[in-house]
């Protein structure tokens, strides 16, 4: 089937699609430094002979030994609280990790698929967003750091596969949630579950009235593959089209987990999106894509998964 290296393996997409190319066959070369990865991702990956781990800075030069045909450039801070802890790795992973990453492609004649975001559309000022909006960003704002490296990495992609003819897939990815995010990466999904079932406060950011759409992780994971097998060179949307105001977001997963938690109302972060969501017109006209897992079971998957989590780390409170 060949051999695949993702970067940022051991994350949590990163680690789902480790899994996904294993099961479709491939060998696979998992790189990550572990500053948001986590091994308890991967080690159940790791009796598999076909999956290989290497902790690696990949801003760094990228060799690795014998035949390759596709790299996935997952590696990145990606939750605003993880970037704006490490505004310069954000930076660098995007900007120079992708440079590196597309070397190591090119030099193995590679297809190199990169995990870009819907940050790169910034505050968009057109809902929902097609993947020809150019974005209304803030480069020195807080989320610059991240929305900035994506949009370089993204310039970067299309320069090799132009220039040097690299073959080139680009995932425009959307809130994507389930098992294995981190329950303190201060995204809002493990934020409020987490919150809820330990009977704390849910803390909703401004009056809650800006939006987000959210996909289940294995639905991301086959959009993703589906990308990669593809040829689509230029960047398209993934993610799911079901558009939620954060506050009834919140009262969802009150209901959900039965819990009795109060909502408290916190001060928006700067420039925090007061809408997203995503047209996939296009992954559905090339990819034959679409989300089917809905809201209430992707959520009760996670919801169970972060239980489960609670339930080994001893905490009751
Ligand atoms: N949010 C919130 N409470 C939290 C964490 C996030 O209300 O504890 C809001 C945040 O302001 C944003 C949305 O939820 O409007 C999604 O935030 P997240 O950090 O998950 O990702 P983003 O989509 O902003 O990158």
């Amino acid at each position: 089937m060949g051999r695949v290296v993702i970067t940022g393996g051991a994350g949590f997409i990163g680690s789902h699609l480790c899994e996904r190319f294993l099961k479709e066959g491939y060998e696979v070369v998992c790189l990550d430094n572990l500053i948001t990865g986590d091994l308890r991702n991967i080690k159940h990956l790791f009796k598999n002979k076909k999956f290989e781990f290497v902790e690696y800075d990949v801003t760094n030069y990228i060799y690795i030994d014998g035949k390759v045909s596709g790299i996935l450039h997952l590696a990145s801070c990606a939750s605003p609280v993880d970037y704006l802890r490490f505004p310069i790795q954000t930076l660098k992973v995007g900007s120079l990790g992708t440079h590196k990453a597309l070397g190591f492609a090119m030099a193995k004649k590679a297809v190199f698929l990169l995990a870009s975001t819907s940050e790169i559309y910034g505050d968009p000022l057109v809902n929902p967003q097609k993947e020809n909006y150019w974005g209304n960003v803030n480069c020195i704002g807080p989320r610059g750091v991240y929305d900035e490296s994506k949009r370089f990495a993204e310039a970067m992609t299309m320069a090799y596969h132009y220039t040097h003819g690299v073959a080139v897939r680009i995932a425009r990815i959307f809130n994507t949630y389930g098992p294995r995010m981190r329950p303190d990466d201060g995204r809002v999904v493990p934020a409020f579950i987490n919150q809820a079932i330990a009977g704390k406060p849910l803390t909703v950011f401004g009056d809650g009235s800006q939006t987000r759409s959210f996909c289940y992780i294995d639905d991301m994971v086959e959009g993703l593959f589906r990308l990669f097998k593809s040829s689509a060179a230029t960047p398209v949307n993934l993610g799911n089209p079901d558009e939620k105001r954060i506050v009834d977001f919140a009262k969802v997963v009150l209901k959900l987990t039965k819990s009795k938690s109060k909502i408290s109302y916190r001060k928006l972060p700067v420039d925090d999106p007061k809408v997203r969501c995503p047209d996939i017109g296009k992954a559905k006209r090339i990819l034959r894509w679409e989300p089917k897992i809905s809201f209430e079971d992707g959520l009760k998957e996670t919801i169970k998964y972060f239980r489960k989590l609670r339930g080994r780390s001893g905490r009751r409170n």
